[in-house]
């Protein structure tokens, strides 16, 4: 592959580029960070607008019922769960994803009480793995985190494994696992899969119900794009639903919170799993931005998320050879929606880059990331972010001082 016009030639015929209009991106810029914070998709500013201005403006707390605020949380759910290929009732919106990580392994632990170990990989998302620590400390000595290699882990289920949690893709490597494979390896030993869909929802179609995945949560400003602290989403299926508790046990999980009721009884379906108030703006922002995907075929979405990502590969491969740049994401299948390099300099690369425009982000200690929402970037983005970093490279303007600051958040 020689010139652009090939990357044109692939807009032309990209069955997804209209869905790019639905979005407010950047001007003039390449926005490769969507894996971290999606933009602002165009039907959030109007909702968020009415919202304010109407239903908390006009009909103040009377739009609980009115303007069906109390449903929004279900109702979100509902839109998610086509995404993530789960039933309907399965998937609700709320709290934090390490929130609900908490309360889905507690609600996990108490399905398999004869059972005291939670399998999980050496190195996943850290709040992943400090959650689960910190559960199992209170839950007692008896209980064990076994954190093994990726490719250890179907050797590592035995019978006293209560529950697999896993991240289905990696957030450093990009890697992905093979749900469908692990869920089943996780049955045949009695214990049940839990999955962090994080970098995944939204991006590629997921199949919870087709592959009897037990437990779920994943972001909702990641590839959903539903803004920053968005609520996340868990997903508990309807086998589990009438036996699984939330630890978390608060008002709007009981079963008719406005009985005012001294005695907890939980809700009878995935709702149990609400705890407090919902954030009324942050879920009309998701439930806005979930319009997005309309009419988007996920398998489509998927087709052209993986070949963005060869196509960055292909070009990193021609264009930056000689200049340190390691790939560190798998190629094909097992490839999530990004591409990660690796380089010393990682973290001043990516600043020189996004003083280019081209925003990707660096993850510790070494990792450069560039997320591929296939929903809004082209193939020519693909393409021009790549000659950028040529540049960056090329002119060593990496290593001036300005590049090297860190702020708070990388
Ligand atoms: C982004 C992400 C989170 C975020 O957790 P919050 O509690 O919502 O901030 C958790 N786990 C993984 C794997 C993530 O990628």
């Amino acid at each position: 592959m020689l010139d652009r016009s090939v990357a044109e030639a692939l807009d032309r015929d990209d069955p997804l580029a209209l869905c790019r209009e639905r979005f407010h991106l950047p001007v003039g810029g390449i926005y490769l960070d969507g894996n971290s914070l999606g933009p602002v998709p165009r039907a959030v500013p109007p909702r968020l607008r009415r919202v304010l201005e109407e239903e908390w403006g006009k009909d103040l707390i009377s739009s609980w019922n009115r303007h069906g605020w109390i449903d929004l949380p279900r109702q979100v759910g509902e839109k998610i769960a086509r995404l993530v290929g789960a039933g309907a009732g399965e998937v609700v919106v709320t709290d934090s994803v390490s929130i609900n990580l908490f309360k889905l392994l507690a609600a996990a632990l108490e399905l398999r009480p004869e059972r005291r170990v939670i399998l999980c990989e050496s190195n996943p998302f850290p709040t992943d793995l400090y959650v689960t620590r910190r559960l199992l400390e209170l839950r007692g000595e008896s209980f064990e985190l076994r954190q093994v290699e990726p490719e250890e882990l179907p050797a590592a289920l035995d019978r006293d494994v209560a529950v697999l949690s896993l991240c289905h893709v990696d957030f450093r490597t990009g890697r992905r696992h093979d749900l469908a494979a692990l869920t089943r390896a996780a049955h045949e030993q009695g214990a049940l899969a839990l999955w962090d869909l994080s970098h995944s929802a939204g991006a590629m179609p997921i199949g919870l119900e087709a592959a009897q995945v037990d437990l779920a949560v994943g972001c909702g400003y990641k590839f959903l794009n539903g803004g920053p602290g968005a609520p996340s989403f868990l997903y508990v299926a309807r086998c589990h639903q009438q036996k699984a508790r939330n630890p978390l046990a608060g008002w709007l999980g009981h079963r008719d919170p406005f009985a005012f009721a001294s005695g907890y009884e939980p809700a009878p379906g995935v709702g149990r799993f609400l705890c407090g108030t919902p954030p009324i703006l942050s879920l009309a922002a998701l439930d806005a931005a979930l319009e997005a995907f309309e009419g988007v075929d996920l398998a489509e979405l998927r087709r052209k998320s993986l070949a963005l990502g060869e196509l960055f590969l292909e070009r990193v491969k021609e264009r930056c050879a000689g200049q340190g740049l390691e790939i560190a994401c798998p190629e094909g299948e097992e490839r999530g929606s990004q591409v990660s390099l690796r380089h010393e300099a990682g973290y001043a690369i990516v600043q020189a880059l996004i003083a280019r425009g081209v925003v990707g982000d660096f993850r510790a200690p070494d990792i450069l990331r560039f997320g591929l929402a296939p929903l809004y970037l082209r193939y020519i983005d693909v393409w021009d972010a790549v000659e950028q970093l040529r540049a960056v490279l090329e002119s060593g303007e990496w290593r001036e001082e300005r590049f090297l600051r860190r702020g708070v958040v990388t």
